[in-house]
């Protein structure tokens, strides 16, 4: 809804589609539900979230086996492996981590710290390789790590589709693991691999029922793109992405979240520094490079709609000099009760001096506003800067700006209402962003990026 009313308001105004008559990035998204999982080996049946548990990524599962592949620690490398014999179409049994040797120092990695391979994702992915059919991670501190993850469980979130998935596996308890080695103890097991450095694996004969029942939907989120193209033959190829994220957290326990600073205040910016540019083609204010108005979907669940694009770009990134991104400029926070009359700005000097200077400058010349830089500090314990979308571009060494007015007592709460803003704040922001477009699209260069960002950028 708020996708159509967007791109029929850029329609409105005269910026065309800018591809296949369309403004609308496509964003495939999923999400996947476990309904039920039963694992029996043997005649005896495993409760979920009791004996085992897992993660909604993969498909509705069904197998059966007659036997099953204790294999050590599952892990593959030069110097360690667990795989010295044919598991394809097997199911596995594995150790969680990495042995340690008898000095208590990891086998694979030779130090104090475990090695990526011990990691259950490398696990998953060699097991794949390997034509494994499902795979048992012995849990040795169970009912802790289920406690752990319990809620990601219960509550499954929206995803990017997933290009692969992991084959079935399945976190289990030491009881479940005594049952399936038998005669085998675990702890020996364990003991003879570290002492000997080398694995041990073992064919068990045991009849093993793996099923699950899923709710999956696939669906569609959209990218709204509003191209505006700049009016200088070589430098229209560069341009300026002004983004701001326009979904909002939904119906929670019953009750709407408008999300009017959050972030209808940012996509209102949008559509008014849309109007502005295209306002200034038509009357012949020219200027230089192209403008991406790029209102985005799914920040809530994760910044997708950003990650997307730029994973998937319609622009190329290598043109792309600068990102502006706008999430809520409407309020005022406790640090500032009397003066409405600033917005932090965060990011602006991380990659680029030359787009530091700009922001200021173009401030001091047109709107002079307080720009407070407080979470610009990589120390600041909010981290807002791996909060919003710009974070993304950032990410591929895009210079960006971040606009925030700060929280407030009804962020992410059904009161974040309408009557609450302040609208001649949004305008000045909105205002400020659009001249400091305007600069970036008429400066002679484009901000050239000279620092190392002190924000850690892989964080996740
Ligand atoms: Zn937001």
């Amino acid at each position: 809804m708020a996708a159509e009313y967007m791109s029929n308001y850029f329609k409105d105004i005269g910026i065309p589609p800018y591809k296949d008559s369309t403004y609308y990035q496509k964003i495939p998204l999923e999400k996947r539900e476990l309904k039920t999982v039963n694992i029996s080996v043997g005649d005896k049946r495993y409760e979920y979230k009791k004996d085992h548990y897992t993660y909604p990524n993969f498909s509705q599962t069904e197998i059966k086996t007659n036997n099953i592949v204790f294999l050590g620690y599952g892990i593959d490398t030069k110097n360690y492996s667990d795989y010295n014999t044919n598991v394809e179409g097997n199911v596995i049994m594995v150790f969680n981590g990495e042995p340690k040797d008898n000095n208590g120092n990891y086998i694979v990695s030779g130090g104090k710290e475990q090695s990526p391979e011990s990691s259950y994702r490398f696990k998953l992915s060699k097991a794949k390789e390997k034509g494994v059919k499902a795979i048992f991670f012995v849990t040795e501190n169970f009912k802790e790590n289920y406690n752990r993850v319990e809620h990601k469980i219960e509550h499954p979130g929206v995803s990017l589709l997933k290009k692969e998935e992991p084959i079935p596996f399945f976190y289990i308890n030491k009881e479940m693991a005594k049952d399936i080695l038998g005669k085998h103890k675990i702890e020996k097991l364990k003991k003879k691999i570290s002492s000997k450095k080398t694995t041990i694996n073992k064919k068990l004969k045991k009849t093993i029922s793996i099923t699950t029942k899923n709710n999956d939907t696939f669906f569609y989120g959209n990218n709204v793109l509003a191209y505006i193209e700049g009016a200088d033959p070589v430098l229209k190829n560069e341009i300026i992405v002004i983004t701001a994220h326009y979904d909002h957290i939904g119906v929670i326990d019953g009750l709407i979240h408008n999300g009017a600073d959050d972030n209808a205040t940012g996509t209102a910016a949008l559509l008014e520094i849309a109007a502005a540019f295209q306002l200034a083609k038509k009357t012949g204010y020219e200027f230089k490079r192209s403008i991406l108005i790029f209102p985005n979907s799914a920040e809530e669940k994760g910044l997708l709609g950003s990650y997307y694009y730029v994973e998937n770009p319609e622009f190329p990134l290598g043109n792309t000099i600068a990102c502006l991104n706008v999430d809520m400029i409407g309020r005022m926070d406790e640090f500032h009760p009397n003066d409405s009359n600033y917005v932090y700005l965060i990011g602006s000097d991380k990659l680029s001096t030359d787009l530091h200077n700009l922001s200021e400058k173009s401030n001091k010349k047109y709107v002079n506003m307080d720009l407070d830089y407080t979470f610009n500090d990589p120390n600041d314990p909010n981290r807002f800067y791996y909060r919003s979308d710009h974070y993304n571009f950032a990410k591929k060494g895009i210079p960006s700006i971040f606009y925030f007015s700060g929280v407030h007592k009804d962020y992410h709460k059904h009161t974040d209402t309408v009557e609450k803003l302040i609208y001649e704040k949004v305008e000045k922001t909105a205002r400020l962003i659009f001249y400091t477009a305007w600069e970036l699209s008429n400066a002679e260069k484009k901000p050239k990026v000279d620092k190392k960002n002190t924000f850690n950028l892989n964080r996740y």
